[in-house]
């Protein structure tokens, strides 16, 4: 790459600002005493979206060689800068003035490339089933505040990254494509959130507002498969997939996922689906069920699922409920995990293909488990607490594995072992509540 800069994932370099504004809508919806987080679930939606970024570690370095591959061999080369010192016929100033006029027509171009090629994406992961398991989980918090935004699944990036060849072919490189589809990501952030209502109309006529998207998350027969954009909504209003904001939108999925364990909501949907495609007698039936609308049968096995009519009063929201203390050992672990998590995404963003491959699947492995035992603490499944205290010893072990040769080890060591013994101690507290049989889940009214 003729780039000399890390090709930088900005996602991670936002991890911050996204907690910043998590905190204030946290502050305002308790000042207006308005329940839009629940903590179970709040804290699974995070752990969804550092699983994907953990996946993402594994999956971009696969998916990036097609993009790569078709802009080597492509016709065109559109780089910023390149082009404009091409143009260049008059003095310093000209080339300056041009090339900042270049650059972003360059990039407003991409972008609006970038974001129809998402339309489509989108629209069809939620009109094709077998796609639709790759994008479920950003649809199964049945809350709707920022976290939500950040609840990605895992192994979408297997499938969207095709639907951008077309911009390799063009010739967009792979550093502008990266950018500018990072910042079309990150415009989606804000987004996620019931604290704005709607907004000027010309802003609503073209871009994806608070208001559009409520309604891409809605479980209310009008709202499924409606307003798929990015970051724009022209695509769905052209594309006839557009739905404006009316009643009030009740949130998640029609087949609730039930579940807190952020590795179970990411594989459920498609082990369901390939359960019932070896039922069906005809491979007809098996390939339709998998190409069709999610909830779509064969007669042997029932017919088509439709939707049915929710309002937030009958709308059965999934929960279990944990103490206080055991909550407070969750958030602890969980701030741990996501400094170490992002600390691991910032290195990874760094020098991606030279590092040592146990402190890559080892570092990974334990944020894995981690996310998975906050699960497990939040259903209080029985093989919680020695996967939790494993886990513990587990992290100590990989921490002094990986600072044997560091000048500090012995600091790293003391910090490492107090961390391990204030999070045994802790955690034994709450050990006898795991011995309990285990409630029923507990639903509650959405309203
Ligand atoms: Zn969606
Ligand atoms: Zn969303």
């Amino acid at each position: 790459m003729r780039n000399t800069l890390p090709v930088m994932n900005l996602i991670v370099y936002a991890i911050p600002v996204f907690f910043l504004l998590i905190g204030i809508e946290l502050l305002i919806a308790r000042m207006r005493r308005l329940s839009y987080y629940r903590f179970n679930d709040a804290i699974t939606n995070l752990s969804c979206g550092i699983g994907s970024q953990i996946a993402g570690v594994f999956l971009k370095t696969a998916t990036f060689i097609g993009y790569k591959y078709l802009y080597e061999h492509s016709l065109f080369k559109i780089d910023g800068p390149t082009l404009a010192s091409m143009a260049y016929h008059g003095n310093a100033a000209t080339l300056h003035a041009l090339e900042i006029t270049f650059s972003i027509s360059i990039g407003v171009l991409l972008f609006v490339g970038v974001d129809f090629f998402y339309y489509w994406f989108h629209r069809l992961a939620h009109e094709i089933s077998f796609l639709w398991g790759s994008h479920v989980v950003h649809h199964q918090s049945e809350e709707y505040n920022l976290t939500v935004a950040l609840r990605q699944a895992a192994l979408q990036g297997a499938f969207s990254w095709v639907f951008y060849l077309p911009l390799a072919v063009l010739g967009f490189s792979p550093e502008l494509f990266l950018t500018i589809a990072s910042l079309q990501t990150l415009y989606q952030f804000w987004i996620h959130t019931k604290l704005i209502g709607k907004m000027h109309p010309a802003f609503e006529y073209v871009f994806n507002t608070p208001s559009h998207h409520r309604v891409h998350h809605g479980v209310n027969p009008k709202y499924i498969d409606r307003n798929h954009g990015g970051t724009l909504i022209i695509f769905d209003r052209m594309f006839g997939t557009f739905q404006v904001e009316e009643e009030e939108v009740v949130y998640g999925i029609t087949k609730q996922a039930k579940s807190w364990n952020p590795m179970w909501v990411n594989f459920e949907y498609w082990i369901g689906l390939f359960r019932d495609v070896f039922r069906v007698q005809r491979l007809k039936s098996a390939v339709l069920m998998l190409v069709k609308m999610p909830g779509w049968k064969p007669a042997e096995l029932g017919g088509v699922e439709t939707p049915k009519a929710v309002t937030p009063q009958t709308f059965n929201k999934y929960n279990t409920e944990i103490s206080e203390g055991l909550s407070y050992y969750v958030f602890f672990q969980f701030v741990v995990v996501l400094l170490g998590a992002s600390a691991f995404l910032v290195m990874q963003g760094l020098k991606p293909f030279s590092e040592d491959l146990v402190f890559k699947i080892g570092i990974s492995s334990l944020i894995v488990i981690a996310i998975i035992n906050f699960g497990g603490i939040f259903e209080q499944r029985a093989w919680l607490p020695p996967a939790e205290i494993l886990r513990i010893v587990a992290t100590i072990l990989l921490v002094i594995y990986l600072a044997k040769n560091s000048a500090v080890f012995f600091i790293v060591l003391s910090v490492a072992v107090a961390f391990g013994l204030v999070s045994i101690l802790w955690f034994t507290k709450f050990i006898g509540q795991f011995n309990l049989k285990r409630q029923e889940d507990v639903q509650i009214n959405a309203g």
